[in-house]
């Protein structure tokens, strides 16, 4: 299959998955995960309309999307990785939603950086919900708790939840505590469902789905 035919593919079942949720058509947003390929590859996603692309390393994406920007108008691109602080204030200058805020420290750096540079991302909280170790992301318990914080005390626009669940685990339980806290925070956005399990999160509420593989191919 051709990159476009994934696409189309993807394009395909989300709307199908949408449908048999009983969803609003277009409730749900498609972010490509363009992380390990080049400009060249992503072109063709970009000519056949997608907009909105993920990525998860800061130095990587200056690689190649100040390039892609200035080609095409309208492209909205989302920090899906871990960032530290010394990178928030390029992430600040090309990016336009970071997904993976999950602490005091990196939320305090971003609202000095937005500040400086006079740009308003929107912002996602990352939310741990299988509690790994390994993982980045804020304990369930405490997200309501740094959702008020980053509004109240920052005067973030907090957009909404994010999560990974653990690689080997039925997502299903993961993404329903996710669209439990989205709510419980008063917010109403969940990005959640990569290329195996998009489908499942989609039935659970996501408002936006990070798929990578199932378009560009294996990494
Ligand atoms: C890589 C990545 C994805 C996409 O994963 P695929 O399985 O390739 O669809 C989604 N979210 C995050 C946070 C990622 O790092």
């Amino acid at each position: 299959m051709t990159i476009e035919e994934r696409l189309a593919e993807v394009r395909d079942r989300i709307t199908e998955a949408t449908q048999d949720a009983g969803r609003e058509p277009g409730s749900v947003q498609l972010v490509a995960v363009s992380k390990t390929f080049e400009a060249a590859a992503i072109r063709p996603v970009i000519q056949q309309g997608q907009r909105i692309f993920g990525e998860n390393r800061v130095q990587e994406a200056e690689s190649k999307w100040p390039e892609l920007k200035a080609e095409t108008d309208g492209l909205e691109l989302h920090l899906i990785g871990p960032l530290q602080s010394n990178k928030a204030a390029n992430a600040v200058a090309l990016f336009d939603v970071i997904e993976t805020v999950d602490r005091e420290k990196i939320a305090r750096v971003l609202s000095e950086e937005m500040l400086k540079q006079g740009r308003s991302l929107r912002l996602y909280i990352q939310v741990n919900t299988g509690l790994e170790p390994q993982k980045a992301g804020i304990d369930p318990k405490e997200t309501r708790t740094f959702v008020d914080f980053c509004r109240q005390d920052l005067g973030h626009t907090i957009e909404g939840l994010m999560c990974i669940p653990p690689a080997e685990e039925n997502p299903g339980p993961h993404f329903a505590l996710l669209a439990k806290l989205v709510q419980d925070c008063g917010l109403s956005k969940l990005s959640m469902g990569m290329s195996g399990d998009y489908e499942t999160a989609i039935a659970f509420g996501a408002t936006s789905v990070r798929v990578g593989s199932a378009i560009f191919g294996q990494r």
